[in-house]
């Protein structure tokens, strides 16, 4: 009994290898006594298989003869096959361990694979489809015909199969992975809320990097809301967002503005103030002149001193101040900050306001145009900059316009000649993607887990 139980478990282990090999084939380096060995994980699988095998020979020569001894050899024989990407002998074993073995969840598993490594995937899913009948293979079943309608594209049924999945075992990582990308690609935000949720308290994905790919989610879900005309869903959801990430500015943008819809704009002007204390950004600069009531030129540049005051060491901060006083013509305010925004290398956005200044306060064409021209060579002002694929978007968006991956978006300077993307225009080709890569130390976005 305890050998059969043994021999079982070696099965299981190599039956998990093969699988686990199969989804991620990889390579393996072995370091030993100033030996580097360097194999693919197949080869590994091979080898370790051949030590099992010889490991315990009396036992084996003990049951050697038995049908089912070798049953499970010829299963586990096509585990290494398929593990070795071998279609010919994967097939060829998983008939003869079907035939051995009355073990249909552990020979349809094989005989899946052997089928997909084939490309039969009309077979392959009769055999998942057929796992899902016994509760000792359904998940596996599940995750077999989940990676088929992913791969063929079909959104809705991977959804569907996700959720499923996810009601079979919520505490499953990768399970909790696909079902969020494949509800924030359906839009699906509230689901995608709920799902974050509960995986925090499960403690199924660490709460520091949960908490703020549900910040996104919520400001997203009160992006929707709003569309759809119900404003307090839209007020509370943004409220959410803003508690969670407080350094998330899209959230404060929205929550700032929704204060302000409320004639709350004292309670506006506050948290753009807070956050401008935290870390000035021009898009909390442009909603605070939106939130402010001062409306006169001169009593806005007032507004603007305030704001200052909160970061007076910042480039933003002066340049803020800056466009007050352009606004206000206070031209010497206004070179006073530009002048201090500058420094040694102007980015691009004062350049341009220094050629505003020079054509308002002078009529100085010649050196405005100048200052236009280093504009077209200054460095590049900071913007939404995708960290996976390098593409500039015109404003935040949960997903990347350009390759749709889940909060990639950070607030940095972009590479150099890059085109911008228009919000919400989804382009999955990754090949048309830029290669730049972002600067280190930005915040690594949600990867994607399709196994
Ligand atoms: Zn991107």
């Amino acid at each position: 009994m305890i050998r059969s139980l043994f021999l079982f478990a070696l099965i299981a282990a190599a039956v998990f290898a093969a699988v686990t090999l199969a989804d991620n084939p990889g390579r393996v380096s072995v370091d030993w006594r100033g030996w580097r060995i360097d194999m693919s994980t197949g080869v590994l699988v091979l080898l370790v298989w051949g030590a099992i095998r010889r490991a315990p020979g009396r036992f084996l020569d003990m049951r050697r003869g038995s049908r089912r001894d070798r049953g499970y050899k010829a299963l586990t024989q096509g585990m290494v096959a398929v593990a070795a990407g071998d279609v010919g002998e994967a097939r060829r074993w998983a008939r003869k361990a079907d035939a051995l073995l009355d073990d249909p969840p552990l020979t349809m598993l094989l005989s899946a694979q052997a089928a997909q490594l084939g490309g039969e995937e009309a077979a392959a899913r009769r055999y998942f489809e057929a796992m899902l009948d016994h509760p000792d293979t359904a998940f596996l079943g599940l995750r077999g015909l989940l990676m088929q309608s992913i791969k063929a594209g079909d959104k809705v049924e991977a959804l569907r199969l996700a959720e499923r999945a996810y009601k079979l075992r919520p505490e499953t990582g990768w399970v909790v992975d696909q079902l969020f990308e494949l509800q924030v690609e359906s839009g699906l935000w509230s689901e995608a809320n709920e799902l974050i949720a509960s995986a925090i308290r499960r403690k199924t994905l660490p709460a520091a990097g949960a908490r703020s790919r549900r910040a996104a989610v919520l400001v997203e879900h009160s992006r929707a809301a709003e569309a759809e005309g119900d404003a307090d869903t839209a007020f509370a959801r943004a409220g959410e967002a803003h508690n969670l990430d407080p350094t998330l500015v899209p959230a404060t943008l929205a929550l700032a503005r929704l204060y302000k819809a409320r004639d709350r704009a004292a309670k506006a002007e506050r948290l753009i103030e807070e956050a401008w204390a935290r870390a000035p950004n021009p898009e909390l600069a442009t909603m605070y002149g939106k939130v402010i009531s001062a409306t006169e030129p001169l009593a806005r540049v007032k507004r603007f001193q305030r704001l200052f005051s909160f970061r007076p060491d910042h480039p933003e901060s002066h340049i803020a101040l800056a466009e007050a006083a352009l606004a206000a013509r206070l031209w010497g305010e206004a070179r006073k900050h530009l002048n201090a925004a500058a420094g040694q290398s102007p980015t691009a956005r004062v350049c341009r306001l220094m050629a505003e200044l020079e054509e308002s306060e002078n009529g100085d064409m010649e050196s405005s145009r100048k200052w236009l021209a280093r504009a077209t060579t200054a460095a590049p002002d900071e913007a939404w900059v995708c960290n996976d694929c390098g593409a500039v978007a015109g404003a935040w968006t949960a997903l990347c316009g350009n390759c749709a991956s889940f909060g990639s978006l950070a607030w940095q300077a972009p590479p150099r000649a890059v085109r911008l993307t228009a919000p919400g225009a989804v382009a999955r080709s990754r090949t048309a993607a830029l290669p730049a890569k972002a600067k280190s130390g930005a915040s690594a976005p949600a990867r994607k887990n399709t196994g």
